[in-house]
């Protein structure tokens, strides 16, 4: 069990009394604070350059009103965020979120965890994130628009393709990308491609960037499977989650062999024996923005768990690909139960500390969201410089160079948790490797 070392209390006390009732940014901190002891015993010089103090304080954050008008006429408001972390390796990068969950600490969790994960891709980019407390839920194509250009009429002055390069996260795809683009370009008078990753592939965006999470966290647990001598022919899997990070998993997996057998929304769990059928998926999910409702109703043999999870259906194999938290201690004992030997997070912390507790305890391969989803990130990067070279590569060259980043991430924190006395470990490897990389910067760029 992971204990906090005692020279870091000072540090997490410290980032718990500067930013009250941030929950989420806490439980990141402390997550990553938890894997540091054997490093600052290594690593004096980290402690006298205050690195990791230095790490835990964003170097700006940026709060900001939306107005914006609905299709009845009447003005809305929100609150945008963009909380840009630390730009020791490179610009500032990392999603918006559009939720009506999305606050200050949500925000900074998020831009906490994606300064290692974007360390672990081996790319040269710094850690950031942002959004608002924007529901797209039900909202029109044109009130969608109207909110984007919004919220862009602001955040345009803080960003830029040397500067800060944002990107998609939970409710923000294509389309929003499109319109937050179109909006810079108005504003600025600048076809700047770099600025947004995610892009459409006619004005600007990669091959592989929309399957990139999801394929990604897939390759990461094929390299866990592989490192056992195993393979995802005949697994069973669970995905939670039906966006755009969950359907590409399940791509993936059918593309191996694997048989995804349930996923979910925030409604309920579907459950499909047969394997799901990714094609009538993705037609009610992208097609009409539907619900795993209605995927159940539309074929046979599948069942509706309305308000239930995908934990408690016996797998092989579990992947939260839905929010923050959504695995807990229970579902995590209803996994162990049923015979689940590795879970990888296509999410960001979708799974409680206590729940990785039990799981890693039970012996199952647990593989942290900052390393098994990193293949979102890491090809925005590739998108970054195919920008920059004004070039466009084919699918299946940026498949490749996705897989290649996805297995030297896996290496990395295998070797990384060996060197430092945890073998196996893969959140200890993942944090570890993450932090040294960023903090070896901190320290030679100087104070
Ligand atoms: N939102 C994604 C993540 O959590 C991708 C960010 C990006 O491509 O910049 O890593």
């Amino acid at each position: 069990m992971p204990v906090l070392d005692e020279s870091l209390v000072p540090i997490l006390d410290e980032v718990v009394a500067r930013n009250p009732g941030e929950r989420e940014f806490h439980q990141a901190a402390r997550e990553v604070l938890e894997s540091l002891g054997p490093v600052v015993r290594k690593h004096p010089e980290y402690a006298d350059a205050e690195v990791i103090r230095r790490l835990c304080e964003p170097e700006r954050q940026i709060i900001f009103r939306v107005p914006w008008q609905d299709d009845a006429g009447r003005v809305q408001l929100n609150r945008g965020f963009r909380v840009e972390f630390n730009s020791a390796l490179g610009p500032y990068k990392g999603g918006l979120r559009f939720h009506p969950s999305v606050y200050l600490g949500i925000v900074k969790f998020l831009g906490f965890e994606q300064i290692f994960k974007n360390a672990l891709t081996g790319l040269p980019i710094g850690g950031a994130k942002g959004g608002a407390d924007f529901d797209p839920k039900g909202r029109s194509d044109a009130e969608v628009m109207r909110f984007c250009q919004s919220f862009m009429t602001e955040l345009y002055r803080h960003i830029g393709e040397y500067t800060d390069v944002p990107a998609g996260d939970i409710g923000v795809g294509g389309r929003e990308i499109g319109y937050l683009f179109g909006q810079y370009k108005r504003i600025t008078n600048r076809y700047e491609s770099g600025v947004l990753t995610g892009k459409g592939l006619t004005w600007g965006g990669s091959q592989v960037r929309p399957e990139a999470t999801g394929y990604g966290t897939v390759f990461f647990a094929d390299e866990i499977l592989r490192t056992a001598g195993d393979s995802f022919d005949g697994k069973r899997v669970v995905i939670s989650g039906s966006g755009n990070v969950a359907l590409h998993a399940i791509e993936k997996i059918h593309q191996l062999g694997g048989r995804v057998i349930a996923c979910s929304d925030s409604d309920g769990a579907v459950v499909d024996e047969a394997g799901l059928d990714l094609e009538l998926l993705k037609e009610i999910k992208n097609g009409h923005r539907g619900r795993v409702s209605d995927y159940a109703a539309a074929r046979d043999g599948a069942r509706h768990l309305a308000g239930g999870t995908v934990w408690s259906v016996p797998c092989d194999i579990a992947l939260p690909c839905a929010t923050q938290n959504e695995l807990d201690e229970d579902d995590a004992k209803a996994l162990i139960r049923n015979g689940c030997r590795i879970v990888a997070e296509g999410a960001n912390m979708p799974t409680t500390p206590a729940a990785i507790r039990l799981l890693v305890d039970a012996g199952v391969r647990f593989a942290p969201g900052k390393a098994a989803n990193a293949g979102g990130v890491a090809t925005s990067a590739l998108e970054m410089q195919q920008n920059a070279s004004r070039d466009s590569w084919s699918f299946d060259y940026t498949e490749q160079r996705l897989g290649e980043i996805m297995r030297s991430i896996h290496d990395r924190c295998l070797e990384t948790a060996d060197e430092y006395g945890t073998p196996g470990d893969y959140v200890a490897g993942a944090n570890i490797a993450g932090f040294t990389q960023v903090a070896d910067a901190v320290l030679a760029l100087g104070v």
